[in-house]
């Protein structure tokens, strides 16, 4: 059963400093868990080891502490809890609701044609391990975007765990939830199409789902999501009030222009004050230059 309480997290990856699309949707979901005197947490989404930058994670920190972002609870880490996936993985594979598949990137087309399902691949192969899927639909309801339907065919078998033996986003994604006692998951919008696979594992694995609130994300001028692979520039932090007004502009909530020269705390004051989600719906996609 969920907590009664709103329970929130932001989740960033430690592939480099925060941009300012990052800082936005962590900014969105701040005022939402604090205009609900609900708890703001932070996790590392730290598995994927390759693309961990060294430093990223201090950097990190300290762009929420001078934005006045301060979350609740000891900081999580994925990498901390890397043993409680694979139990769960050979759970799963006792079930037989996942399978070892050892095609290569060149055999696969974007949905996966289930060769391997059937096969039983050995365990001393290298192998990724793909759940089970149907055709059946997904519905949700975003606090924002509205009802979602989506077919499970149209993602395939995706993968648990990848050939690298990394466990991938989707299933992490879940069970930190779970762990962090997560009701409310406020996130761009680019991970709309993700979250139908993560209901449905939710579903196998009788968890609840979350409430989801996707919201629009910053662009660069070729329509790109602004990300460290788009070169977005570091957030400017000489001064973070006006980086906090130029945000909750941005995030329609139309902040008075005698807020633009107050300090951060009085800033995040009004803001929570003030905070009218469906003002998020006047956003589009913001192009950032
Ligand atoms: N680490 C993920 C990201 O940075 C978080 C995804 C999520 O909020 O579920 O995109």
């Amino acid at each position: 059963m969920f907590p009664e309480r709103y329970t929130s997290r932001f989740a960033p990856s430690p592939t480099g400093h925060l941009h300012l699309g990052s800082v936005f949707t962590a900014l969105a979901g701040f005022l939402d868990a604090r205009a609900n005197q609900g708890l703001w947490q932070l996790r590392f989404d730290d598995l994927d080891t390759p693309r961990n930058v060294s430093g990223s994670i201090n950097s990190i920190l300290k762009t929420l502490e001078i934005l006045g972002l301060h979350w609740d609870n000891a900081i999580d880490y994925q990498s901390q809890h890397i043993d409680e996936y694979h139990a769960i993985l050979l759970d799963l594979m006792t079930q037989e609701k996942i399978y070892r598949c050892n095609c290569s990137r060149k055999d696969l087309s974007p949905i996966y044609t289930q060769t391997c399902r059937h096969k039983k691949i050995p365990a001393a192969l290298p192998h990724s391990l793909r759940l089970k899927t149907d055709s059946r639909d997904i519905i949700f309801e975003d606090d924002l975007q509205g009802r979602q339907t989506q077919n499970l065919a149209e993602y395939g078998d995706f993968i648990l765990k990848r050939k690298d033996n990394i466990i991938a986003y989707q299933f992490a994604v879940i069970l930190d939830d779970m762990r962090q006692n997560v009701t409310h998951i406020v996130r761009g919008i680019d991970l709309l199409n993700e979250t139908p696979k993560q209901i449905y594992l939710q579903q196998l694995l009788n968890l609840p789902t979350p409430h989801y609130l996707h919201i629009p994300i910053l662009i660069n001028s070729d329509g790109k999501k602004l990300s460290k692979t788009t070169l977005a520039a570091e957030v400017v932090l000489s001064k973070p009030n006006q980086v906090l007004f130029q945000l909750l502009d941005l995030l329609e909530q139309k902040p008075p222009c005698e807020l633009k020269n107050m300090t951060v705390s009085e800033i995040l004051e009004w803001a929570i004050q003030n905070w009218t989600i469906s003002n998020l719906k006047m956003m589009k996609n913001i192009d950032c230059g």
